[in-house]
C-alpha cells in the first residue's frame, strides 16, 4: 500500500465533497492531518464540526458513498422521505442534532404524544389502554429498582401482575425502544437512559436534517478504514493510501469493530474488546409500504401497537408525516430473525400482521414495499448500541482515549443517551473536544485514576410512556 502525503491522499480521493478542511497549520506537525475521524454518521460530523470551528487539520473518512450512517433517509424509492434508519428526534429541546439554521428548508413538528393498541380487529378501549400503560409504568420502576441492587437482566426484574399486556409491555419496553429483548437488556442500561418524554419528527427525514448539519464539510466517501496503526502518529490505512494523524477519533458501531472491520496494531486491550461485545447492538427495521387510500384509518404518525399473545409483534407508524407510507417496526430477536430471512419474508410478514389486525382488504392496498436490513450492512451490522446484562459499566470503558491517540465515539458512547442519534452526536463532540485539549498539551485523567472521583449526575427517570410518545390515552371513535 503506498503511503501518501495529504495532498496526494486529497488528490486521489473522488469523492471529496465541499472545500478541503484545511485549519490553521500546526507549527510542528509531523502527521499529515492533525486528527482523522472515521466514520461520517451522527459522531463523525459532530466530531468533524467541532475540529473545524477550532481550525484544526482533519480529515473525515466514510466507508460508504453517503454521510449519515445508520440515519438516512430515502427519497427515491417513494418519492417521499423514508427514514430508513433513526426517525424519532428524542428530546428536541435540548437534541443538539436538531439545531437548525434558517435557511436550509428544514422543518421539525412535534410527534403526537399518544398510542393505540389494537386488540384482534378492534382499538383497545380507554380502560384496556389505562392498563397497558399502568403495566408499563409497573415494569419500567420495578426494572429502575432492581437495577440499583445490580446490573442484571432487565426480564429477570419484570413484575409478575403485568397479566394478558406482558408481551406487549415487553416488546415496547425492549425491542421497540432499545433493539433487544429484555432477556438481553442491562437494567442499567435501562434506568440511565432518560425520559423521553418528548419527541419531534422532521418532514425532510431525520437523515436529511442530519446531511444539513453536515453541509460544507470535507466528507472523503467511499474511503472504508481499514487498518490503524498507532505509532509515532496514527496511520489509518485506506484503499486510497494511509493517512497519518496526530490523533483518530473512531466512530464506526461496536458491531464492525467486534468484527474486526478494522484492524488494530499493536491489538486493543482485552476490555476494549470485550466492552464492544457488551455495548453490541440490537436489530430494528423498518418495513415501508405505501398504501393506496389509508386503508388502516390512521392519523398522520399514529403509533399502534397490538395486544399480543407473544413477542412476534411489531408496531406500526402510520401515514408518515401526512404521507401514504407506513412503518411496520421490527425488532429485537424476533425481528432480527426475521430480517435475516429477508425482505420479501419481512414484506409478507407486514401484510399478513395487518390483514390480522385490520382485515384482508389491506393487502390490496399495498402499492410498493420496501424493508430495511440493517444487520446485514455491512458499515452497521445492526441497529443500536444496547447494553447486555451486566455491560453498562463497558461505556466507560470505551469513553477512555487509548495511548492518547485513539478516541472512540458514537452511540455506544454514551452513559445515558446510548443508542441514538444525540447520544451518538455528543459523544462525537466530546471526543473532539478531548483532542483538541490533548492537542493543546492538557492531559486527561487516566482511565487507571478513580472513577469515583468523579460525580456523575442523577438522572431523573419516570417514564410513563413506553418508548417513543408520552402516554395520552387515544379513544377509540
Ligand atoms: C432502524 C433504526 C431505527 C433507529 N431509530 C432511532 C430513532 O428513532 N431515534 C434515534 O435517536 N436513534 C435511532 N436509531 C439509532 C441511531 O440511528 C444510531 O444510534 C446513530 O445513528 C448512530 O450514530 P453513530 O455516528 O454512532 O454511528 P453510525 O451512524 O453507524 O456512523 C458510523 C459511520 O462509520 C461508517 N463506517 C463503518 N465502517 C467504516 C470503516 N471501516 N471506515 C470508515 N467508515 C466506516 C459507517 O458507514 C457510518 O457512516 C435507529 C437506528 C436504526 C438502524
Amino acid at each position: 500500500m503506498p503511503r501518501l502525503s495529504r495532498r496526494s491522499f486529497l488528490a486521489a480521493s473522488t469523492a471529496l465533497v465541499a472545500r478541503p478542511a484545511l485549519g490553521a497549520p500546526l507549527a510542528a506537525a509531523a502527521a499529515d492531518f492533525d486528527v482523522v475521524i472515521v466514520g461520517a454518521g451522527a459522531a463523525g460530523i459532530a466530531a468533524a464540526l467541532r475540529l473545524n470551528a477550532a481550525g484544526r487539520r482533519y480529515v473525515l473518512i466514510e466507508a460508504a458513498d453517503h454521510v449519515g450512517g445508520r440515519c438516512i433517509t430515502d427519497t427515491g424509492t417513494f418519492g417521499v422521505p423514508f427514514d430508513r434508519g433513526a426517525h424519532w428526534i428524542h428530546l428536541p429541546d435540548s437534541n443538539p442534532v436538531a439545531r437548525l439554521t434558517p435557511g436550509q428548508g428544514i422543518e421539525l413538528y412535534p410527534a403526537p404524544r399518544s398510542q393505540k393498541v389494537r386488540i384482534g380487529l378492534r382499538y383497545a378501549r380507554e380502560g384496556e389502554l389505562e392498563d397497558f400503560l399502568a403495566a408499563q409504568v409497573r415494569a419500567t420502576r420495578a426494572i429502575d429498582e432492581a437495577a440499583r441492587k445490580s446490573d442484571g437482566a432487565c426480564e429477570q426484574a419484570l413484575p409478575n401482575d403485568l397479566d394478558d399486556w406482558q408481551p406487549t409491555v415487553e416488546f415496547v419496553l425492549g425491542p421497540f425502544a432499545y433493539g433487544k429483548d429484555l432477556a438481553q437488556l442491562s437494567a442499567a442500561d435501562f434506568s440511565r437512559a432518560p425520559e423521553r418524554s418528548s419527541d419531534a419528527f422532521c418532514r425532510q427525514g431525520f437523515g436529511g436534517l442530519l446531511a444539513a448539519r453536515a453541509a460544507g464539510l470535507a466528507v472523503q466517501l467511499s474511503t472504508p478504514a481499514i487498518a490503524i496503526d498507532l505509532g509515532r502518529n496514527v496511520a489509518v490505512q485506506t484503499p486510497k493510501g494511509t493517512i497519518a494523524a496526530r490523533a483518530a477519533i473512531v466512530t464506526v458501531s461496536t458491531n464492525v469493530l467486534a468484527a474486526g472491520g478494522i484492524r488494530f496494531t499493536p491489538a486493543l486491550p482485552q476490555r476494549v474488546r470485550e466492552a464492544f461485545n457488551r455495548l453490541s447492538l440490537g436489530s430494528y427495521d423498518h418495513i415501508a409500504l405505501e398504501l393506496n387510500g389509508n386503508p388502516l384509518g390512521l392519523d398522520s404518525d399514529d403509533l399502534v401497537f397490538e395486544r399480543s399473545a407473544d413477542t412476534h409483534t411489531a408496531a406500526i407508524l402510520g401515514n408518515v408525516s401526512g404521507t401514504s407510507l407506513c412503518l411496520i417496526e421490527v425488532a429485537g430477536s424476533f425481528g432480527g430473525d426475521l430480517s435475516a430471512q429477508g425482505q420479501v419474508a419481512m414484506v409478507d410478514f407486514a401484510g399478513e400482521w395487518l390483514a390480522k389486525l385490520y382485515g384482508n382488504q389491506v393487502t390490496k392496498a399495498v402499492n410498493r414495499a420496501s424493508a430495511t436490513r440493517w444487520n446485514a450492512d455491512p458499515f452497521a451490522r445492526g441497529a443500536m448500541s444496547a447494553a447486555a446484562p451486566g455491560g453498562h459499566a463497558a461505556r466507560a470503558v470505551l469513553a477512555e482515549p487509548m495511548d492518547d491517540a485513539i478516541w472512540f465515539a458514537g452511540d455506544a458512547v454514551h452513559d445515558t443517551l446510548w443508542g441514538t442519534v444525540g447520544g451518538a452526536w455528543e459523544s462525537g463532540a466530546r471526543a473532539a473536544d478531548a483532542v483538541l485539549r490533548r492537542l493543546n498539551g492538557v492531559r486527561e485523567p487516566s482511565a487507571e485514576e478513580p472513577r469515583s472521583s468523579r460525580k456523575r449526575k442523577p438522572v431523573r427517570r419516570h417514564r410513563l410512556e413506553g418508548f417513543h410518545g408520552t402516554p395520552r390515552i387515544m379513544r377509540e371513535e
